[in-house]
This record gives C-alpha cells, sequence and structure tokens, in this order.
C-alpha cells in the first residue's frame, strides 16, 4: 500500500543529504498530501520547506526531531504542528545545538587520538545547516579513507559503546513534551521498534505523548503488529514515516512509501493545544 503522506522526513538542516526544496520537489513528484519535515534539533528546514510549498497541493507539517537518549536508553521523540519561530522551542533547539557541537567536537579529538585525525574545517563544511551530526563526522572519516562507509564508521568507531563514542548529556524527556506543547505541537515516539520501549512510557503518557510511530522502515511486521496493539492500549495516535535522509547505499528514496494511514494528521492537529 502506498500512501500520500510522510511524517518523518530529515533535509541538510540537519543531518539529511537533501535540501528542504528538493525534498518538496520529490514529495510533489510522488503526489504526497502531507510532508513533516522532523530535522534534528532546527526546524529551519520547515520554514524553508513551508515557503516552498504554498500554493501547492503538499502540506508541510512543521515538526522537529529531539533526542533525549542517555547511555542507557535512546529515546528520540517527534514533534508535529509546532510553530516553527516560538521562542521558547528555539531558545532550547539553541541550546542543544551548541551541546551538540561541543559532544561532535569532543568525538573528532577522539578520532586524532585514534590515529584518524579529520580536519575540523571540514567537518563544519559538511554540515550546511544549523546542526552537527556524528554523520558529519562519519562522511569527513569517508573522505580521509579511514573507513569505507558510514555504515562502518557507526560500525566500528563512532556507534554506541564504540572507541570514539561519547553518550549525550540526558535530557529529561518530560521537558522536552513541556516545550513542544508550549508551542503548539503534540509529540509522538520516534521508531520504538529499533530503540526499544523506554521504560517511561506511562509516564510520558501521563505528561501529554500523543503517538507512537509505529511504520518506521526498521520495523518488521512483527514490530508494526505489537506497536499498533500498544499504541491502542495508551490510547495514542499510530504515526510512521521514512525517516527519510536521502537515497539509501541501493539508490533507494523511501519518501512517503510507508503504509501510514491519511487521516493521521488530522487525529494529530485536532489533539494540538490551543
Ligand atoms: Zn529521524
Amino acid at each position: 500500500m502506498s500512501s500520500r503522506l510522510d511524517l518523518h522526513v530529515h533535509t541538510t538542516a540537519s543531518d539529511g543529504r537533501w535540501s528542504p526544496a528538493r525534498v518538496v520537489h520529490e514529495a510533489l513528484a510522488r503526489n504526497l498530501r502531507y510532508l513533516a519535515i522532523t530535522d534534528h534539533e532546527t526546524t529551519q528546514g520547515a520554514v524553508e520547506a513551508m515557503a516552498l510549498a504554498r500554493d501547492t497541493s503538499l502540506e508541510v507539517i512543521p515538526g522537529v526531531e529531539i533526542s533525549v537518549g542517555s547511555s542507557e536508553e535512546e529515546i528520540d521523540l517527534l514533534g508535529y504542528f509546532v510553530d516553527p519561530a516560538h521562542p521558547d522551542l528555539l531558545r532550547f533547539l539553541k541550546g542543544m545545538q551548541a551541546e551538540r557541537t561541543e559532544r561532535i567536537r569532543a568525538m573528532a579529538e577522539r578520532l586524532a587520538q585514534l590515529g584518524m585525525p579529520v580536519p575540523w574545517e571540514r567537518v563544519l563544511e559538511l554540515a550546511t545547516g544549523d546542526v552537527l551530526g556524528r554523520s558529519h563526522l562519519a562522511r569527513a572519516m569517508v573522505e580521509q579513507g579511514y573507513v569505507a562507509d558510514e555504515a562502518e564508521a557507526f560500525r566500528r568507531w563512532l556507534g554506541r559503546g564504540c572507541p570514539a563514542y561519547i553518550p549525550r548529556r540526558p535530557i529529561d524527556p518530560h521537558e522536552v513534551l513541556a516545550v513542544i506543547r508550549a508551542a503548539g505541537g503534540v509529540a509522538a515516539l520516534a521508531h520504538p521498534g529499533r530503540s526499544g520501549l523506554p521504560r517511561n512510557l506511562e509516564s510520558l503518557w501521563r505528561a501529554g505523548l500523543v503517538g507512537l510511530e509505529v511504520f518506521h522502515p526498521d520495523h518488521s511486521p512483527a514490530d508494526v503488529a505489537r506497536l499498533i496493539a500498544i499504541a491502542r492500549i495508551y490510547n495514542l495516535i499510530p504515526t510512521g514515516g521514512s525517516d527519510f535522509h536521502g537515497p539509501g547505499p541501493d539508490g533507494r528514496i523511501l519518501l512517503g512509501t510507508m503504509p501510514v494511514p491519511e487521516h493521521t494528521v488530522e487525529r494529530l492537529r485536532e489533539r494540538c493545544p490551543r
């Protein structure tokens, strides 16, 4: 089943390979009706995409993905229908961007100690948006010839528990839920099939979590069935998207290929605080 929406999409504003313009162009070519731009810790790509899609058949939903993982547990929250210019949200994201930069720089230092220096200027250049990520470091490592591809960089050096890995400072997910709400949006838990259900799901639900990402390329049919059952128990809206970061290694473009029901968008919109 093909669907006419994608609720999980990255652009060059964070670690995606395609600009907001290219993503919007492709979404229109695929006849999508809704596109949520959910860059990591920035709404800049969403702002650009919204402007580009104005007066087209495509509605761009302003979103954001915020990582609140600790070393034990990785939780990513997706915000939908946030006001991309809300001052509380922007202040919060700026703080997170600064921490990300510090962390990536520290990881680059680790790589140098391990005999794999990467030029910091080049890492910054590879990140065209406001947000630095491990994948920018991975791309620089590929350029230097230390690894064959990004996947190898993560598997051997940058992934959790690997020699150059430095964990994030843990952030209270309740704080993130409050910021998303303050910005007029609703929150969903991202790819729980990949990261596992958080131990505090019950408390996140009490704090206003409204959605659970059920449809995701990393989820097996068994994951989907299990997550649909969990969404029913907690009365969470099943959401989904391709987690698009650009074409895959095989050249496939997954944008808009997850079977997400179209009414999901209205269900999320209805739950936004007024
Ligand atoms: Zn994502």
